[in-house]
């Protein structure tokens, strides 16, 4: 996986295409392989597995749910739905059944979108024991008066929940926190964006040179997973941890859209409108009574983490959510590309996101320095106007993402200004 940034939104969409048909849910086999699959990118991701049964604050770790096979036989013994097609057929956490039943007795059995006809729609029943079938509205009134067989070849029994992180450190204990889901079968945008995306950002922050904040990669599936693991990590992510970012829904091409943490204007939701508002003038500013992911945990009263949810279409706010029509083609490479760079810019403020003051006294003497030459493609007049504006803000108190926010400017296009005038030793990071 090289990382050219061109044709990185290429080879995050090629990654989720090896990912997209393992059947995942809250635990089981699925789930152990994909992060096999994100531990071959990433050797240092420590998978972790949690008994069936444990206790996580007011919840418990449901058994595990595994799948080899599951159909649907039609009166005239040809499979009319069929689970190795697609493994949205099958009702999630579907307890096993192998059994004969007329039509009427096996409707209730049955879920489709008379809304949309032709999508499979994606059904769980995780702390619920039942079974059932999962078609499209369309199959499903083909289907003939007769004798049906339903079966579905799972097993629910005492397991584990599985989930990996990874810790990398940096200079200050300080740490970002980057959570994704891994628990939808074959579902693009949410959540498989979310994971294929923060296995690259990790890429990325473990090839940098060096690094002032630690950072803490969390792949878990959704509500269980998070209660989980802050029920194992809590004292030391409350300790650690400035930012947070949950990354799930960052593969389409439609929009931008942030919802904030509870708290509304934490280091992380700063750094996310700045980077959103830059990015796309139209972002969608949600609520936090619009939450949906793991910001509902991380930000729950008492917990109180610096989480936000950086995405693109929002989970629930998109047709395709949790249909088959949210497949490879939903997300795009131009889609997961956006997606990426703008958490990856969020990543880059909070890193160079320091306090500089000015090391002389009134305005410097820039002529001498050769700093009245352009920076990259910046005319001259723009590139001096922009290093006096920065030079004056220097004071010590304001840091390097209010002055961009002062400036009207993407903070990743001033830190080249800023490094150079450190260079220069006309500021310095203030002690
Ligand atoms: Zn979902």
């Amino acid at each position: 996986m090289p990382q050219d940034d061109a044709q990185i939104g290429q080879e995050i969409h090629d990654f989720a295409r090896e990912l997209f048909p393992i059947c995942r849910s809250l635990t089981g086999d699925g789930v152990r392989e994909t992060l096999q699959i994100f531990r071959r990118h990433l050797p240092g991701i420590d998978i972790q597995e949690v008994p069936s049964g444990t206790k996580a604050f007011d919840w418990t770790v449901p058994p595990e749910w595994n799948i080899r096979d599951a159909y649907l036989l039609g009166p005239d013994g040809r499979k009319v739905v069929d689970f190795q097609r697609n493994n949205l057929h099958v009702v999630i956490y579907s307890e096993p059944v192998d059994r004969e039943m007329s039509l009427a007795e096996l409707m209730p059995h049955l879920h489709s979108l008379p809304d949309q006809p032709g999508a499979i729609p994606y059904v769980t029943s995780y702390y619920n024991r039942r079974w059932g079938f999962c078609l499209s509205h369309r199959e499903r009134q083909a289907l003939k008066e007769g004798t049906y067989r339903a079966v579905i070849d799972s097993t629910l029994e005492p397991g584990a929940l599985t989930y990996a992180d990874l810790l990398i450190p940096g200079e200050s204990s300080n740490e970002v926190l980057i959570s994704s889901n891994i628990c939808h079968p074959s579902l693009a945008n949410d959540d498989l964006s979310g994971p294929v995306v923060a296995t690259f950002l990790a890429r990325w922050v473990n090839a940098l040179p060096k690094r002032k904040l630690s950072y803490r990669f969390v792949w878990i599936p959704e509500t269980i997973g998070s209660i989980v693991y802050l029920s194992r990590h809590l004292e030391s992510l409350r300790k650690n941890v400035i930012a947070g970012f949950t990354v799930t829904c960052v593969g389409d091409d439609r929009t931008y859209s942030l919802v904030p943490s509870r708290a509304g204007n934490t280091l992380a939701d700063r750094v996310a409108r700045h980077v959103l508002k830059h990015t796309d003038p139209a972002f969608k500013h949600y609520t936090f009574l619009d939450r949906g992911s793991d910001e509902r945990q991380y930000c729950s009263p008492g917990i109180d983490l610096p989480v936000v949810s950086v995405m693109r279409s929002k989970g629930g706010n998109f047709p395709e959510y949790h249909t088959s029509l949210d497949d490879l083609s939903f997300i795009t490479p131009g889609g997961l590309q956006g997606g990426y760079m703008a958490l990856r810019r969020c990543l880059e403020i909070l890193e160079g996101d320091a306090r500089y003051t000015a090391k002389v006294l009134c305005e410097p003497q820039m002529g001498k320095r050769g700093l009245y030459t352009t920076l990259g493609t910046v005319d001259v007049g723009e590139a001096v106007k922009t290093r006096m504006n920065i030079l004056t803000y220097c004071d010590g108190r304001h840091s390097a993402l209010e002055i961009a926010e002062i400036l009207g400017k993407p903070a990743w296009t001033l830190a080249p200004y800023f490094a150079e005038l450190v260079e220069h030793e006309l500021i310095a990071v203030a002690p």
